[in-house]
């Protein structure tokens, strides 16, 4: 007997929709999605999915192991109840207006409440073409399939807010992709990803309506979100007014400043913040081109389409976001009517985000309760130490906490020694020498125990991430049929800020080979 589930479809029964049902390219106005169905693939196969978020989602391992279950998240299939569609959004890409852009290979299957009590929206990831899907084939490749489904879900265990990923399943189908844009295009194997999240709303989907000047459909898609996915900012029946809107945009300042600060703790770098690629929540949405930062440095980007104007580096994410948010603030403000309360929201940005940053920093440090203008000094001393001698970002963090304030400095610089990339040169001791003099006369005046601070550190600063080079070994793997190299990262990366011995592999720098290696330091879009 096929399995049931209650799903329903807040979105879809609230918004208008494109009255058009032929899946064909084009400009679709006054309706904030389209219905779709999947495209049915040749061969649907399981090769890895999140137990966590089948649990969440209330699917026993049984029914994970179905034939139905492949079928159905290789979109062969629809569940009774699932109303699919695809979301209508615009966006400014790379700083320029695109103009409609919508869910081209992402579609909607349909919402349900998940074990926590919370509403999840489950959504396959290249299922085939929808009316939004412009010149492209509507799918994804294995290789980018891959890195959304375990950064996804990295991302959770870490603790930084992010849609989900519940399974990623081979089509039996090639997709061609020019992934050096070279001219050399080259089959690749096709997947599906379906991906986990209380909404899918981005800031495009705001703009696509204001653009239009449809602020009619505008309003209501700003009183749906706030209804649906805000419940906290408004009493049951009450009206909405100004001053609503103006909470909710707050917040989602906030949600955004508080998002960027996380990706700078753990060194992730997105590589891809178009507005489109923006969530309401304030969640890691679309991992496209992304990286981990291995040698900390503010300019790098692995996007090789970002390569020359370098807007989306590591350093530039919160002043990025910052430009997203006041494209949000236009957008909106046909309904808000109050462009200078919008605009002093913005204004808080910068001050929010530099505090929560100057906070997270004393953190990675081990000087939370110490006075703030000497944190300020010994973070940026930090950052210019880590900048100066090719430095493991993850490592330094993780091995800091080690030093014990009985040592003497020499045990510390050994302690140290294999976070750098290159061998010790007595600049490098010397200067690491006397931040670190100034790092524990701080410390041992914050008053905190070693042991409490160690603890506090190693909480905030993971022991392992998502490396982009171990992340391309599991991909090499899968495509030589083994797709284990998936499950067993996956694994590790369930207790990011736990020492895992048997994992203790994973606690290394990027090896040589990887420093230029495609899929490695550089991606493109082509996904
Ligand atoms: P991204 O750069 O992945 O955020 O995608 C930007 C836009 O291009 C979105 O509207 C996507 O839906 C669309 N897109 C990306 N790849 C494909 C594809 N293979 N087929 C259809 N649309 C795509
Ligand atoms: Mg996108």
């Amino acid at each position: 007997m096929s399995k049931t589930f209650a799903f329903y479809n807040r979105f879809v029964r609230s918004l208008p929709g494109d009255p058009l049902k032929t899946n064909v390219r084009r400009q679709v106005e006054r309706a904030s999605y389209s219905k779709v169905m999947p495209t049915p693939v040749a061969t649907p196969k399981l090769v890895a999915y999140a137990q966590e978020v089948a649990e969440l989602l209330g699917m026993t391992p049984e029914f994970v192991s179905s034939q139905e279950f492949a079928s159905v998240f290789g979109g062969n299939q629809v569940m009774k109840g699932m109303d699919p569609y695809a979301m209508n959004y615009a966006g400014h890409q790379f700083g320029q207006w695109a103009g409609q852009l919508g869910d081209g290979r992402a579609i909607n299957l349909g919402e349900m409440v998940g074990t926590d009590g919370q509403n999840w929206t489950l959504q396959l990831k290249g299922a085939g073409p929808t009316p939004y899907s412009r010149t492209a084939d509507g799918r994804a490749v294995l290789r980018s399939s891959i890195r959304e489904f375990l950064c996804s879900e990295a991302m959770v265990h870490l603790g930084v807010p992010t849609t989900r990923a519940l399974s990623l399943v081979v089509t039996g189908e090639s997709v061609v992709r020019d992934m050096f844009y070279d001219g050399r295009a080259k089959e690749e194997p096709g997947a599906i990803v379906c991906r986990v999240a209380p909404s899918f709303l981005r800031f495009g989907n705001f703009q696509i309506h204001a653009a239009r000047e449809e602020h009619d459909i505008l309003k209501r898609l700003m009183d749906f979100s706030i209804t649906n996915d805000f419940p906290g900012l408004v009493s049951a029946e009450e009206a909405l007014s100004r001053s609503h809107y103006l909470t909710w945009f707050q917040e989602i300042c906030d949600r955004t400043s508080d998002l960027m600060v996380h990706w700078m703790r753990v060194g992730f770098v997105h590589g891809v913040m178009n507005t489109d690629n923006m969530s309401i929540l304030g969640l890691t949405i679309d991992y496209g081109p992304y990286g981990w930062i291995d040698h900390y440095d503010h300019d790098w980007t692995p996007n090789t389409t970002d390569a020359q104007s370098r807007r989306y580096i590591f350093g530039n994410q919160g002043a990025i976001a910052h430009w997203n948010l006041a494209q949000l603030a236009r957008a909106i403000l046909p309904v808000v009517e109050d462009a200078e309360s919008l605009q002093s929201i913005l204004n808080g940005f910068p001050k929010r985000y530099q505090t929560s940053y100057n906070a997270m920093m004393a953190a990675k440090l081990g000087l939370t309760g110490a006075d703030s203008v000497e944190v300020v000094k010994v973070t940026t001393g930090v950052e210019a130490l880590l900048l100066s001698a090719e430095t493991d970002m993850t490592m330094f963090f993780r091995l800091l906490a080690d030093l014990d304030p009985s040592s003497t400095i020499d045990v510390w610089l050994r302690t140290l020694e294999p976070a750098y990339y290159g061998p010790e040169t007595p600049d490098r001791a010397k200067n690491l020498t006397e931040w670190l003099l100034g790092w524990q006369a701080v410390v041992t005046r914050s008053g905190v125990s070693w042991s409490e601070r160690r603890a506090g550190m190693n909480a905030v600063n993971p022991k392992y991430v998502l490396r982009n080079y171990l992340a391309q070994e599991a991909i090499d793997r899968a495509h030589s049929g083994d797709y284990s190299g998936i499950s067993e990262l996956l694994e590790v990366m369930r207790r990011p800020y736990d020492e895992q011995p048997s994992f203790e592999r994973y606690f290394a720098k990027r090896p040589d080979w990887a420093r230029q290696k495609a899929g490695c330091s550089m991606l493109s879009c082509s996904s």
